[in-house]
């Protein structure tokens, strides 16, 4: 109780009925979750593509839209009946479904999250420079793959997830920071009409340059959200997420499903409660629609 008060009295910019309705959804209390300290944590977003900002008090028809402040949730890791699947398809907002191929609930998944009217990603194993091979699951993007079969298993994979409208790589931070692969990857998502979104495992990855040099969105994760596995720690990321998308207009950040999949998705209901009067939760091709003024749907190769 006495975290609850200090809390309170921490978080200033917190309405008090959406507070008492988020303590009522946490297991853990949240101690000092203000809103500086959260600064202080925040990742730093690389991003030229967050340069161009609107300016503020325009007149003109497009005000509105300009000031709306948009999400996008990326929730990964699905395809493999995990925990914590239930529980993200059941937040009361607009989510984008990454999910793995060749997996017992791939296409369960990709179904069910089209019925929702949730975007689909396909999230493509791709090898880590530090891991286990087995992390990576079936269908994986391996560094020492010849051209024709990186092609091949990006092609296969797309194919084995429904209604796919996009890929982002599930690890792969050796991968996204190798230029002969991704010209692969991004070839076959120009031919297919589908974008790729960063997740960002590899600060030195090319996906994004790439992706712009070849006409694609460079959509990019900016901040995930369950690095430390506690509902504390993904409340905390989801302010800033808030934070985020005010500065920069919008934000992409991502969480799983998985072992810790119930705790990140109390997190992220603790979170959207706390952020649903700011910003606007969309899907991903909605996201590259407003920003990139870029439609997913298959285009002529
Ligand atoms: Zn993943």
């Amino acid at each position: 109780m006495k975290e609850e008060k200090r809390m309170l009295h921490s978080c200033s910019r917190m309405k008090r009925d959406s507070l008492l309705a988020l303590i009522a959804l946490l297991i853990v209390t949240v101690p000092g979750g203000s809103s500086a300290a959260a600064r202080s944590a925040a990742v730093p977003a690389a991003s030229g593509h967050h340069a161009a900002e609107g300016i503020q008090g325009q007149t003109d028809s497009r005000v509105k839209d300009s000031r709306t402040r948009r999400v996008a949730l990326i929730i990964d890791d699905f395809g493999n009946g995990m925990k914590g699947t239930d529980e993200m398809f059941d937040l009361p907002v607009k989510i984008t479904v990454a999910i793995m191929p060749f997996l017992s609930t791939t296409e369960q998944d990709a179904r069910r999250a089209h019925e929702r009217g949730f975007d689909v990603l396909l999230h493509l194993p791709m090898e880590p420079r530090h891991g286990k091979p087995q992390w990576l699951g079936p269908g994986a993007v391996l560094a020492n793959m010849s051209d024709a079969e990186i092609r091949q298993r990006v092609q296969a994979a797309l194919d084995n997830v429904p209604y796919a409208i996009g890929i982002n790589n599930h690890m792969g931070s050796k991968v996204t920071g190798d230029k002969r692969i991704m010209g692969i990857v991004l070839a076959v998502c120009k031919e297919r009409g589908l974008f790729f979104v960063d997740s960002r495992t590899n600060y030195r990855s090319v996906a994004g340059t790439m992706a712009e040099a070849s006409g694609l969105p460079r959509v990019e994760n900016d901040i995930f959200l369950d690095d430390v596995h506690t509902t504390q720690h993904v409340l905390k990321q989801m302010l800033l997420v808030g934070e985020h998308a005010q500065k920069h207009r919008y934000c992409v950040t991502i969480g799983h499903v998985g072992i810790q999949g119930k705790v990140t998705a109390a997190g992220i209901r603790g979170g959207i409660a706390e952020l649903k009067d700011q910003v606007e939760f969309i899907g991903i091709s909605e996201l590259v629609k407003a920003e990139w003024n870029w439609s997913a749907g298959p285009t002529l190769p």
